[in-house]
């Protein structure tokens, strides 16, 4: 009995496993037909300044224009299987390309942050290719902000630090992403030349409890020592819209504001002044 039950659940988890690679395998394909045929697309999310209620940049969130596989489960495999530097190239001329969209419009630039991936640092033409872009599109370097997180760090200290003091040097904005999920997150923080950081959803998820509230405070105050601005990401409600204001959070990404939207539709709300209650 226990020979056969043993048997059985070996039989199990090598189909669990299976099942997981045809997947893999799958959305590779579906990534390299999205590369060739250029079915990926960009949605903007707005970052609003807690006291005006005004958009003051917004992040820009890939998608499959085909499928509803979510960016966290596909970018992981790009960046797996040797695919996420032509998708990166794609964002960033895709994001630099609705600036210039914007300016021609005749409204005030804001700032777009692009998720950066680590691997993306293999692109040794990258900072060229982001020069070149902003020259071709005459965009001012300060309204492109590269969001990257700690795992940067990890491989190659040096050549991480150096890139970022390029970006710096060129007028590009910097943003430490997902701040706080990492494991040296501090240490990071003294080396990572930065602009701004951004706190992940998991501390606002906390805010009801009195340890996740003195938490966001401390890091806040963190941010603040080291010069930083800070944009908490994840609001979904007006309480933590409150707290934030109380524990003087200048930006804030979330929900509570707004989902990711198409270009199309930022371009109706980009002047408008969220209700912040003050
Ligand atoms: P991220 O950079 O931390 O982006 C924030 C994620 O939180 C986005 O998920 C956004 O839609 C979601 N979000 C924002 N506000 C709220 C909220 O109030 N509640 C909840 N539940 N979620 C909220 P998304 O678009 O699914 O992206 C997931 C992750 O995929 C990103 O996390 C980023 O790590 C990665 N990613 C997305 N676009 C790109 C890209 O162009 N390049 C790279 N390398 N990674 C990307
Ligand atoms: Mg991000
Ligand atoms: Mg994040
Ligand atoms: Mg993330």
């Amino acid at each position: 009995q226990a020979k056969k039950s043993g048997k059985n659940q070996s039989t199990y988890f090598t189909e669990i496993l299976e099942n997981s690679i045809i997947k893999k395998n799958n959305i590779q394909e579906i990534l390299r037909y999205s590369i060739k045929n250029k079915r990926f697309r960009l949605l903007y999310q707005p970052q609003v300044d807690v006291l005006t209620g005004e958009i003051i940049g917004f992040e820009a969130l890939i998608r499959l224009k085909d499928h509803s596989i979510s960016p966290n489960e596909f970018i992981t495999i790009a960046e797996e299987k040797g695919l996420i530097g032509k998708i990166g190239r794609f964002v960033i001329e895709e994001a630099i390309r609705q600036l210039s969209k914007w300016k021609e419009k005749g409204l005030d630039l804001k700032p777009i942050a692009i998720n950066f991936s680590a691997k993306q640092l293999n692109d040794k033409a990258i900072i060229k290719y982001i020069e070149e872009l902003l020259k071709r599109y005459d965009i001012p370097p300060q309204y492109l902000d590269i969001e990257i997180t700690e795992s940067i760090l990890l491989d190659d200290d040096c050549e991480a630090i150096n890139f970022i003091n390029r970006l710096k040097g060129m007028g590009v904005k910097v943003s430490l992403d997902d701040f706080g999920t990492g494991y040296s997150s501090l240490k990071y923080l003294s080396k990572f030349p930065v602009d701004k950081m951004k706190l992940d959803k998991s501390f606002i998820d906390q805010y009801l409890n009195e340890s996740g509230k003195k938490i966001i405070k401390q890091l806040i105050l963190l941010a603040e020592a080291f010069d930083l601005d800070v944009v908490v990401e994840g609001v979904e409600t007006i309480e933590q819209v409150r707290l934030l204001q109380k524990l003087k959070c200048k930006i804030i990404q979330g929900y509570y504001f707004s989902k990711p939207l198409e270009a199309k539709e930022i371009s109706e709300i980009y002047t408008k002044k969220f209700d912040v209650g003050v």
